[in-house]
């Protein structure tokens, strides 16, 4: 998918009023399903997952503040952010000093409608511009929230891409968020390029799980139904913010040092970042790192959790995003799943001396290219680096080499008979 392709998806999926649970998380999960085949989990009500409880389902079908000329002053229709996620139903006429309190503002972005939730409190409330409060009369306002709260599902999917041994790559984001470009609507753009992608390439080494799910309860029901699998996902990344200007943020796993860590720290040493250390907050990544999974999972976004002044507002809509952007998170995980399929450990057959090269056509096969000093030069480091300890990944960054260049070299020793595999990078 190109980063055209990838805005056109989340423009489609900009109106759906997603929540926790509900029908607009299905109805997401409907338009992922159209271009990757999903497993769609469904989990009632009161489940108990780990600490917590799957909550009631919410579903909203309308909601506004109506002055008394019969205008919609704040209209769900006009943009979902305008009610508070899992609001309880109300239909009332109240006076605006009645109703104040229940409305929220941002005062310091006067312009622009907050993204409110309280899943586990029960209330009622709407989000509207400070511009708009600031314009509304004493009313009386008729005030109307039409959903339900009641017993059904908590709904999440999977993806899959299966690969020629158990060990799982697991790539999450979360799809709990209603008219939100950046935050989560692009990272559910770029996780399903990227199973595209995979699912049209060669059989992969690792089997690759895509997760779309709720953020913090989604995570937290996939790994309780998941304990097992949880032990043979070898490397993780949560995605997000995917879409925005900045440049790439990689945040680290709890282990500081799991070769997912060092991995995105190469792929990312071309371009534009930052890396930061892991800490329990920001997205579903709290949940895998959690002390009792301790899982290799770190996480990707480009300006990170909470870092733009758009973030949880109504400025984080389609201009937010760009295609560009999404292309670039797009092609930094694909350099990724590059390194941890080709990335392994080898032992140089001939590690007295340097085997002669040239007898072996090693380096006839590389006349007239352009990078042929580069190819030598990554042949020569892999064969002194690869004592059975080091892997490629080590080679490329003793040597400042690009992994690629690594890779082709040892894949060219590999076929000369002068090193085998004996052993997974890392
Ligand atoms: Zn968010």
């Amino acid at each position: 998918m190109t980063g055209e392709e990838m805005h056109a998806l989340v423009e489609r999926l900009y109106p759906l009023c997603r929540s926790i649970t509900g029908d607009g998380v299905r109805a997401t999960l409907d338009v992922v399903g159209e271009l990757l085949e999903l497993a769609v989990h469904e989990v009632p009500t009161g489940t108990r997952v780990l600490d917590w409880t799957i909550p009631q389902e919410w579903n909203i079908r309308d909601a506004y503040v109506k002055d008394p000329a019969g205008r919609r002053v704040v209209d769900f229709e006009r943009s979902n952010l305008h009610v508070v996620g899992y609001s309880v139903p109300v239909s009332a006429t109240m006076t605006l000093e009645e109703l104040r309190p229940r409305l929220h503002t941002l005062p310091g972005q006067p312009g622009l409608v907050p993204y409110r939730t309280s899943y586990y409190a029960e209330t009622w409330g709407f989000c509207l511009s400070q511009d708009t409060l600031d314009g509304m009369g004493e009313g009386p306002y008729e005030v109307v929230i039409d959903s339900t709260l009641s017993d059904g599902h908590l709904t999440y999917a999977e993806h899959v891409v299966p690969g020629r041994t158990d060990d799982e790559v697991l790539i999450s984001c979360h799809v709990c968020h209603p008219s939100l470009a950046n935050d989560n609507l692009a990272g559910i753009a770029v996780a399903t390029a990227l199973a595209a992608g995979l699912a049209r390439g060669p059989r992969p080494r690792h089997t690759y799980r895509f997760l779309f799910a709720p953020g913090t309860i989604g995570a937290i029901t996939w790994l309780a139904r998941n304990r097992e699998r949880a032990g043979r996902v070898r490397h993780g990344l949560t995605l997000a913010c995917a879409g925005d200007r900045g440049g790439l943020t990689y945040k680290r796993s709890r282990r500081g040092d799991a070769p997912i860590d060092r991995v995105m720290a190469h792929v990312l040493r071309e371009r534009p970042h930052t890396i930061v250390d892991f800490s329990p907050y920001g997205y579903d990544e709290r949940q895998f790192c959690s002390p009792g999974f301790d899982l290799p999972v770190g996480s990707l976004t480009r300006t990170p959790y909470a870092g733009y002044p758009e973030y949880h507002t109504s400025g984080d809509d389609l201009d937010f995003v760009s295609p560009r952007a999404m292309a670039d998170t797009l092609d930094a995980l694909r350099s990724a799943v590059e390194v941890l399929e080709q990335d392994g450990r080898y032992e140089n057959l001939s590690p007295y001396g340097e085997p002669q090269l040239g007898r072996r056509g090693l380096y006839g096969s590389l006349g007239g290219r352009s990078d042929t000093k580069q190819a030598q030069m990554a042949m020569l480091w892999v064969l002194n680096l690869s004592d059975g300890e080091h892997s490629l990944l080590d080679v490329a960054g003793r040597s400042g080499l690009p992994f690629r260049a690594v890779a082709e070299a040892s894949a060219a020793l590999e076929a000369a008979g002068l090193l085998k595999r004996v052993g997974e990078g890392g």
